[in-house]
Formats: C-alpha cells, sequence, structure tokens
C-alpha cells in the first residue's frame, strides 16, 4: 500500500467485499449496544478532522466514540469504540469471527499502547466479538465482551519495537522478503501470485492430503515432481494413484467402481443447494455465521420419464424454509436415492430447513438416510491427473466431464454465488426490477449447473465403472 497503492491485488475481490458488507453489519450491530454513542463520520484521510471531532467528543464526555481518532509520533490509530463505563475508559474492538485470535490481541494492544502515550487512561481492554450461542430471533446476547487487559499488557513492549521496525520499513524501499509461513497468515496475502514461483504442474504440494511433515521429508530429498517420489517413500493408497494417474496414464481406476454406484439405482435425484452464511443470523433458530439455505436444484432420473429438473430460490429476507421444505418434500417424496456431492454441506441443509419448517421437519429428516454422496466414490476409486490434487466438485467434474461446460453469465465474472444471493436476498441494497431478474435469472442458471453437472458425474462413473480395465 506504501509502494504501489494502485496494485491490481489491492482493489478487494468479490468475496472480500461480501465480507466487508458482513463486517459492516457486525459493527452496526455493536454500535447499537451503546445508543447514545458518537460516530467520528469523516473520511478516513481526513486525520486532523478526526482527531479533532474526537477531542471534541472525549471534552463533552460523550458515553461512547465510535472510531476514535488518535495519533502519537505518526501513528494513527481508530478505536472501534471507546466507551465511558463508571467514570473511566474502555477500549473495544469489535470482531466479527466468534473467538479471539492472535492478531486480534496485537491489534488491541498497538491502539491501547497509542492511547496510553496519549495520555488516555483506558482501564479495561475488551474484544467483542459474535457469539456461538446466540439464536436468532433473540439477538440480545450476539456479542461477547471479552476482557483482554492483562494479555494486552503483556505485549506492549512487542508493540514499542514493532512500531520502531515498520517506521524503518515504511521509510525505506520496497523490503526484499523470502516467502513464507508469513504469507497465510493471520490470512492469505494477496500478493502470493507475484511473489511466489509458478510450481509444475504436478510438483509435490499436490498430493491428496499431504502432511506437512511429509511434504518436508520430500523438500528434504529434493523430490519436486510427483513422478521423482520413489516407491520406498510412504504415500496413501490415494497418493500412489495419483502418481499412476500422473506417470502411466491420465486415469485411473480402482476398486470396485460399480459396487460404490449401485445404491443409484431406480428414481435418482441429484441435488444442490445453495446457502449464505450471514454473520448476524436473520432466521429463527439460526446463529452467527450459520448457513442460510436459499436455493436448490434438482435433476431427477427415473426409468419412466425424461431426465426433469426443480428449481426453488427464495423471494426476500423473510424465513423461507417452509416453502423451501414443502417443495423439497414434494420433488424427492417418490425419489429412491438422492445425489450429492461432500453431503455435510446438504446434511447441514437439510437439518436447518427442517428446523425451520416443523410441518415438514419429519419429511425432510426422513431425505437424509437416502442421501448418497459421490465425493468418497471419486476419491475412493478415481484419479485423473487433471484434478491437480483435489476432489472438489469442480476439479473432478471438469476433468472427468470436460465438454460439460459452465456458461457463467455475466455477473458472475465480477461477483460469487454468495455476493449475488446475498445482495438479492439480505442487504436492503435497491435492485432496479431489470438488474434483479437478470441476478435471478443468473443464480437459477448456476444452481441448475450444479445439480446437471452431478448427472453427467454419475453417468461419466457408470460408464467407467463398466469399463473393462
Ligand atoms: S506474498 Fe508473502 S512475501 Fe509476498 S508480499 Fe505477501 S506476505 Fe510478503
Amino acid at each position: 500500500m506504501t509502494h504501489e497503492p494502485d496494485a491490481q491485488e489491492l482493489v478487494p475481490d468479490p468475496a472480500a467485499e461480501f465480507f466487508m458488507d458482513q463486517r459492516v453489519r457486525v459493527t452496526d450491530a455493536a454500535r447499537a449496544l451503546f445508543p447514545d454513542g458518537t460516530l467520528i463520520d469523516l473520511p478516513h484521510d481526513q486525520v486532523q478532522e478526526r482527531l479533532r471531532a474526537t477531542q471534541v467528543a472525549l471534552a463533552r464526555g460523550d458515553p461512547a466514540i465510535f472510531e476514535a481518532t488518535f495519533s502519537e509520533d505518526g501513528i494513527v490509530v481508530v478505536i472501534d469504540i471507546l466507551a465511558l463505563e463508571d467514570r473511566s475508559y474502555t477500549l473495544i474492538e469489535v470482531e466479527s469471527s466468534t473467538s479471539i485470535n492472535d492478531h486480534h490481541l496485537l491489534d488491541a494492544a498497538f491502539k491501547a499502547y497509542v492511547l496510553r502515550r496519549v495520555g488516555i487512561e483506558v482501564d479495561a481492554v475488551e474484544i467483542m466479538h459474535l457469539n456461538e450461542e446466540c439464536r436468532s430471533p433473540d439477538l440480545s446476547e450476539l456479542f461477547v465482551r471479552e476482557a483482554i487487559s492483562g494479555r494486552v499488557r503483556h505485549l506492549f513492549s512487542q508493540v514499542s519495537q514493532l512500531i520502531t521496525d515498520q517506521n524503518t520499513m515504511l521509510a525505506g524501499t520496497l523490503p526484499a522478503v523470502e516467502v513464507g509461513k508469513h504469507c497465510n497468515e493471520p490470512r492469505e496475502c494477496p500478493f502470493k501470485t507475484r511473489c511466489w514461483p509458478v510450481l509444475p504442474l504436478h510438483h509435490v504440494e499436490t498430493f491428496y492430503g499431504l502432511r506437512q511433515e511429509r511434504s518436508a521429508e520430500l523438500g528434504a530429498q529434493g523430490l519436486v515432481l510427483v513422478e521423482d517420489v520413489p516407491e520406498t517413500f510412504p504415500l496413501t493408497v490415494i497418493q500412489q494413484r495419483q502418481q499412476r494417474s500422473v506417470t502411466q496414464g491420465e486415469l485411473q481406476v480402482d476398486g470396485d467402481l460399480g459396487v460404490a454406484l449401485a445404491p443409484l439405482d431406480g428414481r435418482v435425484a441429484f441435488l444442490a443447494f445453495e446457502a449464505v452464511g450471514l454473520a448476524v443470523p436473520v432466521w429463527e433458530g439460526l446463529g452467527p455465521w450459520h448457513p442460510h439455505p436459499v436455493q436448490f436444484s434438482c435433476h431427477i432420473a427415473s426409468p419412466e420419464e425424461d431426465l426433469r429438473q426443480v428449481e426453488w430460490l427464495a423471494e426476500g429476507s423473510d424465513d423461507p424454509r417452509p416453502g423451501m421444505a414443502r417443495a423439497l418434500v414434494e420433488t424427492l417424496e417418490h425419489v429412491d436415492v438422492v445425489v450429492v456431492y461432500d453431503k455435510a454441506f446438504e446434511k447441514e441443509c437439510l437439518d436447518l430447513i427442517a428446523a425451520g419448517a416443523p410441518d415438514y421437519a419429519k419429511a425432510v429428516e426422513a431425505m437424509k438416510s437416502k442421501l448418497h454422496d459421490l465425493l468418497p466414490v471419486v476419491r475412493n476409486h478415481v484419479y485423473h491427473r487433471d484434478f491437480l490434487g483435489s476432489f472438489s466438485r469442480t476439479a473432478v467434474s471438469s476433468a472427468l466431464v470436460p465438454d460439460l461446460r459452465r456458461e457463467s453469465p455475466e455477473v458472475f465474472q465480477e461477483q460469487t454465488t454468495e455476493t449475488l444471493l446475498n445482495r438479492l436476498l439480505f442487504s436492503g441494497e435497491p435492485m432496479e426490477p431489470a438488474e434483479r431478474e437478470v441476478v435471478r435469472r443468473s443464480l437459477l442458471a448456476n444452481c441448475a449447473f450444479e445439480s446437471l453437472a452431478l448427472v453427467r458425474l454419475t453417468e461419466r462413473l457408470d460408464d467407467l465403472a463398466k469399463t473393462p480395465d
């Protein structure tokens, strides 16, 4: 941000925008708990004006100041909430996570340190984070306020050194730093594609489920490519299949794939859900970051009729689960098997839908026993070199069913499914009817692709099971 402020990597991607939107909701909910608080409502680059406004609010004795701004030795800090409680100040940092991380502590320590330097007596430092136990609609316990004063005090000596280091670094030229763990902690650095070397296609790091110590052993032996690893090296069964696929031929099929697919008989449904994980839950019984299932697409194949599709998408932020449950029951009550990919998510969606639709709860719960997960079928029997170490639905479908192409509507080029669903249903952002229609149609097409991909993937697996050797 200092040396190349216009870097493309610094433009927030659609996923980051979604999290920023959730962060705003968390901040608003936190501020609502201090109804007489004053927001320092000035642009962040107007530092002097912000400092003055903060001093005015302090002099008035405002009970809480949001985004209180202080500066010392060229360091500017913005405090989420500076609350005057029992005639002393509490520094509160608001986090949208459900627990405290080390970097939250360091961030709070940095701010507390600067406040102490400017002469503001802070009696307590707290992190106010989301409460895992909270359930909508009762949001009175949405936050947990955790005291961290002691832990912050311990960090003061580090903070002073860090400030010196950071100032030295910022005053110099672009620092040359080797890549390493710091590129992923506390979060992934957006510059990784620039700094990290481009690894060969089948680098040993692509081994599926490679444990850290095994990766270190491979590195120590100077082994770079999957095909270089000798037979004596302890690889898992899946990694051995992967290696054979890379060295001998693109596709490997092991074990009795036919037996694994045998339950897919009779009327078979192929089901895909979409959900939005909201930091501040809006439907009854849901907690922070719980997925709010809002959409499904289902293709149904049966010996008696042509392949047909049923789709469903919520209309607004009101709890749609009774309607969704009814549609699911009507769609799936006569099917024998429900094919999904990675059933943990679909199971969770069914649980959440059942909880929000008591009239259909039993029928929705019963669907769980019909779920058949394609992920372990593929993982335990099939490897294509184009998986590149991943069994994700996208990696597997595009390698095994290459002619099935997602015709991504334009809106998906700049936004993710979750961002679009959030905009359409939860953000309250007004949308022109024409744009709304485009977004709706795009979301329906996207989800339909997911369930159709399951159909095509199953057909391909069936073919593989029937092909001798
Ligand atoms: S990718 Fe790693 S080395 Fe490169 S800028 Fe980010 S943290 Fe620094």
